[in-house]
């Protein structure tokens, strides 16, 4: 086998890319072990948003990242054939007094997110939630809808002979004047989209990976309206499958994948506070965020092995900043006159 590309694991970041460069009619191989570790990307809430809610500001960039992630979700669903993004407001509950007056001043500053709730949804609000310092709106913020776009991609890639699900092992893993050799594939570049694991990538172990971890909660909420993403430090989300996402927490210090007994407590009892209606936990899921410190990205190729790229550290923006990122990594990957170097963090 020759690809041109050779790209390990199929998380967002691999799915991105292998998009971006399956849109340029590049050649490539994607292998990804599914079971290796629960991945990030069908954890995740999946939600782009482009507000800071805790300050009320615009997040950075947000113009750029938005309009890269609404034209990928739309061309992959047209691909798919199937729906992979929904617009809808997100009701924020202020949690004080200095909240709401933090919002009132904001809020008229960047109207095409920030918007006052409609008298219905205020009255709506009241009869479901406990709501004692009122609320704000984002609108729109993009839910996306995880799982079926990395099973959906994973069957395009199958259908192709394009993804090999199993495990890359790295020690098999050669440097050729050509690029790179793995078992029986030669290819000109390997790019790593391995998500946390690769804090044990040798190719990269300079860089300042740090260990993060996340949950979130699925519930049924029956009579919860699922046209809205509500918001009260944690998040509901409507799913795909008629529950709730709910979280979630970021947790620097573990050694190992389990789920936190004591977070569901807190959060159940959050729940309780805050929602009127019943509500059920139907599972309890948590994966690694691929994170570094000082929350760079890590996308380009390596500066002393031009035939060795990664594209990660998505953090908490996989599903938001990825599109962008990834098509900046396509090019640079495709186009020689493009700069090369790995941006966001230097290699030490
Ligand atoms: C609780 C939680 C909530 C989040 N909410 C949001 C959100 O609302 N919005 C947002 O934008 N982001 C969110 N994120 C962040 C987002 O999930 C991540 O940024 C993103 O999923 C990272 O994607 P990735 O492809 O880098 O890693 P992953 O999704 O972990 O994928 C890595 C892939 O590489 C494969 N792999 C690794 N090693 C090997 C190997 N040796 N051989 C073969 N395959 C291998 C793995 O099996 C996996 O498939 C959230 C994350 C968490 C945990």
């Amino acid at each position: 086998m020759h690809p041109q590309y050779l790209i390990i694991g199929q998380g967002i970041a691999g799915t991105l890319l292998s998009y971006a460069l399956w849109k340029q009619d590049r050649s490539f191989v994607v292998i990804d072990e599914p079971h290796e570790l629960p991945k990030a990307s069908l954890v995740a809430g999946a939600v782009i948003n482009p507000v800071n809610v805790n300050r009320w500001t615009m997040v950075a960039d947000h113009q750029d990242y938005i309009a890269a992630a609404l034209e990928t979700y739309s061309g992959m669903e047209e691909t798919l054939g199937i729906s992979l993004m929904e617009a809808m407001p997100m009701l924020v509950f202020h949690k004080d007094e200095a909240k709401r007056q933090l919002y009132n001043e904001k809020q008229s500053l960047f109207p095409a997110y920030i918007q006052q709730p409609a008298d219905a949804e205020i009255t709506l609000t009241q009869q479901l939630f406990r709501n004692k310092y009122g609320m704000g709106k984002v609108n729109p913020v993009w839910r996306i809808h995880a799982a079926q776009l990395l099973s959906a991609w994973s069957h395009f890639l199958k259908s192709k002979a394009l993804l090999l699900q199993e495990r890359f092992n790295i020690a098999e893993c050669r440097l050729t004047p050509e690029g790179i050799r793995y078992k029986a594939i030669s290819a000109e570049k390997i790019i790593f989209c391995e998500g946390a694991a690769a804090i044990h990538n040798p190719f990269f172990n300079t860089l300042p990976f740090t260990k993060n971890r996340g949950e979130a909660l699925l519930l049924s909420v029956p009579g919860l309206p699922r046209a809205y993403i509500y918001h009260y430090g944690i998040r509901l989300v409507p799913t795909a499958e008629d529950l709730f996402w709910c979280g979630s927490n970021y947790r620097w210090q573990f050694n190992n994948l389990l789920p936190d007994q004591n977070w569901r407590r807190q959060t159940e009892a959050t729940l309780r506070h805050w929602l009127s209606l019943p509500f059920k936990v139907v599972d309890h899921v948590v994966a690694e965020r691929p994170t570094t410190a000082g929350q760079q990205f890590l996308t380009g190729t390596h500066p002393a092995m031009p035939s060795v790229a990664i594209f990660n550290g998505l953090g908490t923006k996989g599903f938001s900043c990825g599109p962008a990122l990834a098509r900046i990594l396509c090019r640079q990957l495709t186009d020689p006159d493009q700069p090369a170097a790995l941006t966001g963090m230097p290699l030490r």
